[in-house]
Order: structure tokens, then sequence, then C-alpha cells
């Protein structure tokens, strides 16, 4: 074994191969597996193997295409078979909601290049006869599905890798790992010591014990998962025989279960409701090609549906029941990306679907560690998304709850119930007294919506509009006739302060710093011109800024904030960066009353002209010392007031026994979101994404390209200079009873003319984004951008697609926000568009201005 690594992977299962496989593959080719037994020793050996598309994330979802379309490519570098089966499969309905759920996703397939069809119970069952078809109502088909041999496709990956130049280390376990001052790793092996820039845990089972090794307590858990092997099936060989075909993949809602032909007899797996976590808390060294003992009662439920769905596979004998643990984060996506907090440690665990995402997992994390950025929009598997509250019994707790949800329907207006409350404010008994519907917001209870006194606050969950809508009206009209108030918390704060910290921002933001007392709002840029992130920064005094953004990019935009960070001269602290999270909470209040309330509480000023629209300052509000933004997401007149958490309900009495005389009355964030609807407001991680440029996010305004050399601006210029290719624009939606979710497919009657190939960006690699002419991403075959190719309809074809949307309450309207060609959008004659909502296709009409305040007049009084 050699001494020194530019980058040791830990774990040979398919996700470590896969990331030495990619890594080779982008030139690093002074690299190192280490495995602590023989290859697949972990989850992989004994996978069912099964792959396929579908991703309730639209980007998890290109990249696991990408991995599927990987597999001929590693078979003929490595001349080892993975036995690729690409049967195609469907997904069953057996509820008019399921069948909506289906509509959905296939509408989404629709701009990225996915195949999907909506078909027929009778349909699917000729293509696996064993099902009992009157138990559906329809059916989606995939044909991108399929399965493969997990031991050879592991395989396959590491001789391919190996072939262009990696080392493969075996039956040696990583026991420690240490970082020397100059950032150097020593990764200790039973071995001996290997030194590394890069350290990347591929640890799966034992993915935990890796991030341990060096502080990090990452959320995911092991789950039993069974699924059984039937006898030979004269069923099946006749299929086989008369078609020539082999059965499909076929997946169950109701049975919670997927089921397809293996050799000829069938498989069956199911996600059970009664599921248990393997190893809770430590993962045993010496566990390794052994299987868990089955537990058949607890999968009963699921098979007696299974059972009545597909009667053959009753009468066959069981030959054989697999049960074996495989790793998930709380939401069953991927941990991927560097680890906030330490240098040039990377994560690729807790991949559930290993078959499904490796090779996309791989390419992301190999792009991000020799380019510096993953290349695609990989937010939805970002080991970032995850704050400190995602403790190990937290983790248990969502992780369980998402493996006994994994065929149950996620409606938009549905919270999730598991490890809640978490954390609270001080508002919280508060809120609940005044019969708030509290949601989740990055571990943090919020106000969603106020139920009307002496009903129970809870949603009925549904795609339509549903019982909040009446309540969230009455909130918005009463903010906007007079005023309101809403709890803030849940935004990310941040204080940057420093003598470089004006340097500092500058070079990270696209906006000129304000001056002090001053806001402003401005996006930031990677190194490829795309949007990642959209801040308020305050200017408190000299060498002292305080940011606001999305609660849930908080480690994103830290890890990125730390790698920006000046090199300071020993003793100095150029900039020093806090981030708040909940020791600073915060109420807004808006509406056309709100300085008349906000004045009764406060000893200064707070007039047009002395509290300017933009303006900051820090003042004592009902006696409490906070910080005051004259700014609201409701686009009104209104302030943002922050405080320490001690002061919280201090603040609230005083707001709520002042603002009486007003009319004041409580909204939650539902009615905030509808409101920064009707003004055109973006919001992070819908309509502003990495996917992005800024003038396709139509930020022209907050990009002052004549400024200093910001991060970003060379591309941001050519992007202005080329013209944007997509632009942001907002929609009224004839909606019936149902108002757009976000990801739908947006159709114009565009007759004969031509906008340009219409195209959703998935890697800005692919979009060949380059640094010195040299080309930086790509692979033959993650071309990234999904064109919304040969969807035509006559004249009409699919030109975009929503990023959010919903009911504007005060104006009235069914709005969307999404994109589409930016000449199609500049093209004043362009006629009618639609909005697909839930299969049907909605008029729609792009609205330049804000329905609510298009001047700006209410929110600058
Ligand atoms: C019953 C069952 C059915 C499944 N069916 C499917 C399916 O149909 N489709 C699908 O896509 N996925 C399926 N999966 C999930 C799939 O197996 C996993 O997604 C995949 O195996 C994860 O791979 P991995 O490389 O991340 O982890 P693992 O396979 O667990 O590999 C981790 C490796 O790291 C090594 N290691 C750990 N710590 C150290 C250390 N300190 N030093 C050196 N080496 C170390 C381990 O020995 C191990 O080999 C199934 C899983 C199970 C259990």
């Amino acid at each position: 074994m050699k001494s020194h690594a530019k980058a040791i992977v830990i774990g040979g299962g398919v996700v470590g191969c896969s990331v030495l496989y990619h890594l080779a593959k982008a030139g690093w080719t002074d690299i190192m597996l280490i495995e602590r037994s023989e290859l697949t020793s972990g989850s992989s050996w004994h996978a069912a193997g099964g792959f396929h598309t579908l991703n309730g994330d639209p980007n998890v979802a290109k990249l696991q295409a990408y991995t599927v379309q990987l597999y001929r490519e590693i078979e003929q570098l490595s001349g080892q078979s993975c036995s690729l089966h690409l049967t195609g499969g469907v997904m069953m309905a057996d509820t008019p909601e399921r069948m909506d759920f289906l509509r959905l996703a296939h509408a989404k397939g629709r701009y990225l290049g996915m195949d999907t069809e909506l078909i027929t119970p009778s349909e699917a069952k000729a293509m696996f006869p064993l099902m009992d078809e009157t138990n559906f109502v329809g059916a989606m088909w995939d044909p991108v599905e399929g399965h493969l041999d997990p031991s050879g496709t592991t395989h396959a990956y590491a001789k391919a890798a190996r072939k262009l130049g990696a080392e493969i280390v075996l039956r040696n376990r990583v026991v420690e790992l240490t970082q020397e001052v100059d950032g150097t790793w020593n990764v200790v092996t039973e071995q001996g010591t290997v030194k590394a820039e890069h350290v990347v845990n591929c640890g799966g089972l034992w993915a935990r014990e890796i991030g341990r090794m060096v502080g990090v307590e990452l959320p995911l858990l092991a789950m039993e998962h069974m699924y059984l092997l039937t006898e030979p099936m004269p069923e099946v060989e006749e299929f086989n025989k008369s078609t020539g075909r082999e059965m499909i993949g076929v997946m169950d809602f109701k049975g919670e279960i997927y089921t397809r032909q293996e050799r000829n007899g069938i498989l069956l797996g199911t996600y059970e409701k009664a599921c248990k976590p393997w190893s809770p808390v430590n993962t045993p060294w010496d566990f390794g090609h052994e299987l868990l003992q089955p537990d058949i009662d607890r999968i009963a439920p699921s098979l007696e549906i299974g059972f009545k769905h597909f009667p053959g596979i009753e009468e066959a004998g069981i030959k054989q029941i697999i049960n074996g643990p495989f790793t998930f984060a709380l939401d069953g996506n991927p941990l991927v990306g560097p680890v906030q907090g330490l240098t040039n440690f990377w994560c690729a665990c807790a991949v559930m679907a290993g078959f499904s995402q490796g090779g996309g997992v791989g390419l992301a994390l190999s792009n991000w560690m020799v380019h510096g950025d993953p290349g695609f929009d990989v937010w939805g598997m970002d080991v970032a998304r995850f704050g400190e509250w995602a403790t190990l019994r937290y983790t248990n707790a969502k992780v369980r709850e998402n493996y006994s949800r994994r065929f149950s329907i996620r409606f938009p207006n549905e919270e999730l119930p598991a490890a809640r409350p978490a954390q609270t404010t001080p508002l919280y008994d508060t809120m609940l007294a005044n019969n708030a519907v509290m949601g989740d917001s990055w571990g943090l209870e919020t106000p969603l919506w106020f139920a009307p006194k002496g009903t129970e606050p809870k949603d009925i969950v549904s795609f339509h509009r549903s019982n909040d809508f009446g309540s969230i009206g009455e909130e918005v009209r009463a903010t906007r006739e007079k005023v309101g108030v809403t709890e803030i918390a849940n935004f990310a704060k941040y204080e940057v302060s420093g003598p470089g910290s004006e340097d500092f921002l500058n070079r990270l933001m696209t906006n000129r710093m304000p001056k002090t007392g001053r806001i402003v709002l401005t996006p930031m840029l990677n190194e490829f011109g795309r949007l990642i992130g959209d801040f308020t920064i305050a200017k408190a005094g000299e060498g002292r800024f305080m940011i606001w953004s999305s609660s849930a990019a908080q480690k994103y935009h830290m890890r990125w904030f730390e790698k920006h960070l000046p090199k300071d001269a020993p003793g100095t602290s150029q900039v020093r960066i806090h981030r708040f999270d909940q020791t600073l909470v915060g109420l807004s209040i808006a509406g056309p009353k709100s300085r008349d309330l906000l004045q009764k509480l406060v000893d200064v000023d707070i007039s047009t002209k002395a509290f300017r629209f933009m303006d900051f300052r820090e003042m004592a509000v009902g006696g409490a010392p906070c910080m005051v933004n004259r700014i609201t997401y409701t686009g009104d007149l209104g302030y943002e007031i922050w405080m320490a958490p001690a002061y919280q309900r201090l603040v609230y009495k005083a707001i709520k026994d002042a603002g009486e005389e007003f009319g004041l009355v409580d909204f939650g964030m539902r009615a905030l979101l509808s409101m920064r609807l009707e003004k055109n407001f973006p919001t992070w991680f819908r309509e502003l994404r990495p996917i992005y440029g800024p003038f396709e996010g139509a930020m022209d305004r907050f990009v002052k390209l004549e400024k200093n050399d910001f991060i970003g601006r060379e591309p941001a210029a050519r992007e202005q200079a080329e013209g944007p290719k997509l632009r942001r624009v907002s929609f009224i939606v004839d909606a019936a009873d149902a108002d757009v979710m976000g990801d739908e497919p947006i159709w114009a009657k565009v007759g004969g003319k031509d906008y340009g190939t219409v195209e959703k960006p998935h890697g800005y690699g692919a979009a060949r984004f380059d640094t010195d002419g040299k080309e930086v991403r790509g692979s033959s075959a993650a071309e990234g951008a999904s064109a919304v190719r040969g969807i035509v309809d006559g004249d009409w074809r699919v030109v975009g697609w929503v990023t959010s949307g919903g009911y504007a309450h005060y104006v009235q309207k069914s709005l969307a926000q999404g994109y589409v060609p930016a000449a199609l959008a500049a093209d004043e004659s362009a006629g009618l568009f639609e909005i697909e909502i839930l299969g049907s296709r909605r008029p729609a009409r792009i609205n330049v201005e804000p329905p609510f305040d298009p001047s700006g007049e209410k929110m600058r009084a």
C-alpha cells in the first residue's frame, strides 16, 4: 500500500466504487479505495438490484437517469457484465388520489425528457399477467426501469476505475482519521497510515462510524428490508416463451410492494409500515456477508394485499426470504458533498438506491472534488441540507417515518409529524393557543395558518384547495387592509463583521453593499455565474453587516462563506461570521396600519422620511432591544423586527396590545407566501436555484456588473451580453379548484414560431460553462439538460415549467411563476399559454406587472 494519495475513498460498496471510477475518469489517478473486507461487504451484495429513474426531486431523477445510461459504459470499459435487464416498469394507482399523483409525475416527465405514459390497468396486466387488474384505476409506464446484478455492477465500476489507474486495497479497515495543520489527512488503517489531501466517506452501513472519526454525527440510519423469491413459476415461463419478453417491474402503492421477474420466478419486496431500524446507535465492525433473520409477521399486511393484487404469486412457493440492512437519510435521498466546518472531507452515503443513484452520486461528487463544484443542482442530496437538529434520535424517528411512507402520497399541504416538535420559539404555546396549524421549517415549529376558533387546527391534505383556503384569505385581506403580525424566526440570520467584512461581501455578492443604516437585496453566484443564494443585507455599522436568507440553506451558505474567507495573517481576524440560528428570532408586521402600530411601541420617529423604505435601525420595541428592517416579504408597508428569544414574548404582547385598535390579525407562513406571489417576488430553491443565471431569474436590478470583481461576474456579464436563454415570468392561471404546486409543464400556442430549443437545465456543466475556454464538465451520458423535445400537440408545445405558485388571495387570482425561453417571454404578440394542473391544461397569461401595488407606492409609503 502506498503512503500518499490525492484522495482516499473509504468503502468498496457500489457507491465507493462509482466515486472511485468517476474520480479516475475526471483525471485523478493518484487515488485509492480502502475496503475493510471484500468489495460489496455492506448493503451492496444482497440488494434486489432494481433501478428506476423516478424521484420526487426532478434533479435527483435526472442523475438517476444518468446512472442507468452509465452501465453500458462501465461494462465496455471493464469487460465485466452488469447483467442488465431493461424491462421497463409500471406504477399502479388504486385510488383517484394516487392517479392524480401519477398524473403529476407524468406531467413533470414532459420536460425532464422522460417517456412515461399513463396506461390502463389492462394494459399493465398485459405486461405483468400475474396481476388482478380490477384492483387498480390506472397506471404509469416508465420504460427506463429494470434490474441488474449488484455484485457484477460494483465490480464493473471497480475494474473500470482500476483500468484508469486507481488503486483498490482490500481487507484493510480504516480505524482513525486525523488532520494536520496544513489540512493533510492521516488515514490510519490496519495496514498503516496513508496521507491524503481528500477523504471520501462511502462507508454505507458504517458511514456514521466514519463520520464520528471526524466529530460529525451524520443523519442516517440503517433499516431492515425484506424481499422474497418464489420458486419457478410456470406462468412466468409461459409468458416469456409466448412473448419473447421478460415480465416488467411493478410498484403497488397500496400494498407497499415492488415486484418483478427474477430468473423464472418472482421477486417481491416490501416497504412495510411496521418497519424496523437495524443497529440504531452503532454498526458492529464484525458484520459482513450475513443476512438478518426474516420476520414474516412484520410484512404480513403488505403480503396480504400483494397476494390479493397479484394472486398468481400466492400460489407459488417461497424459495427464500432475504432480510438485509441499508441506510437512509431523513428524506430518503443521499448525503453527498463536502461537510461544512471541515476541509476536504467528503460524503457519499445514505444512498438508499445505490443502483439507481450510485452513478449520479459519483459523477456529482467527482465534479465537486476535481472542479470545485458539482456541476448539477444537487440540493436534493446535499449533505448540507440538514442542521444540527438532525440528531441520532431525531434521525431515527424521521427515517422510520420516511421508510413507512415510501409508497404514500405526500400532499403539497401535508406536514409530517415524526420527531416534532423539535425546536420551538418562546411563542410556540401562544401560537397553539391562537389555534395555529404548525409546520416544520428546517426543524423549527412555525405557524402556517390560523384555524377559526372552535375548530380543530388541522390540514385536510389534498392536491386541491383545502380547509385552509378561507382562513388564509381572511389573514391576507386583514393584513392588506389593516395590519397583520407573523413569526419569522424561520429565516436564516448571520452577522458578518471585522475590518475585511465589506470587501468580503462585495466579493461574494452581486449587489453593492449598503451604506450604514441601509438595506440591499442581493443574489450570490458561483464561479459559473449561477444563482446560489439570495440575501437581504443591512449595514449595521462600520465593519458590521446583518444578513438574512433562506433557513434551509444555512449550512450550504456557511460552507460557501467559510470557503471564501480571506486567509488571515496569524493573529488577525479580518472577517468573522456568526450564524444565529435560533438565538435571534423575529416578528414581522405588515399592512397600511403597521407604521401607526409600530410608532406606538418605539420612542424614535419612524415617519416616512425618518425611517425610509429599506432602512435598518437598532431601536427598542415595546421596551426590548431590537433590530428593525423597513421591509417585508408581503411587499406592503411593513417591518421585520429581530430580537433575542428572551424578548420575543414581550414584543409580541406589545404588538398585540397596541394592535387591537388597528384591527391587527395574526397571519401565518402560507398567507405570507400568498402575498409574495401577488408581488411577483421569487423564492429561493423554487424560482432561484443554481441551474439559473441571474438574468434568467429576472434579478437584473440586483446585479451590478460595473462594481468590483465579484465571484461569477464574468459569466454573468456574458449572460447579459448574449441575452439569457430562459426568463422567469409570472402567470395568471384560469385555475379551477386546484392551483399549481411547482414542476407543472407550461404549454404555449407557438404555431410556426421558433423560440429556440427549450431545455430544463440540470447541470450547468452541460451548458458548457468553462474556465479559460477549457471544458471542465460533461460526461457523454450526463449531458444534463433535458430538451423538451417532441412534445407537440397541434400548434401547442411544452415551452417551460412552473417553479411555484398558488392562490393570491388579495387579488383573487391563481398565480404561477416559471421559466420559458427568453425570446418567448419577450414576445408581446405571443398568444396563449396553458399550464397543466393535475392533468388538465388550464389557460394562462403572462403577467408582467405584479398584480398588487405594481408601482410599489404602498411599500414605499
Ligand atoms: C434487502 C435489500 C434490497 C435492496 N434492493 C435494492 C434495489 O433493488 N435497488 C437499489 O438500488 N438498491 C437496493 N438496496 C440498497 C442498496 O443495497 C444500497 O443502496 C447500496 O448497497 C449502498 O451502497 P454503499 O456503497 O453506499 O454502501 P455499502 O454497500 O454498505 O458499502 C460500504 C462499504 O464500506 C466498507 N467500509 C465501511 N467502513 C469501513 C472502514 N472503516 N474501512 C474500510 N471499509 C469500510 C464496508 O465494508 C462496505 O463494503 C437494497 C438493500 C437491501 C438491504
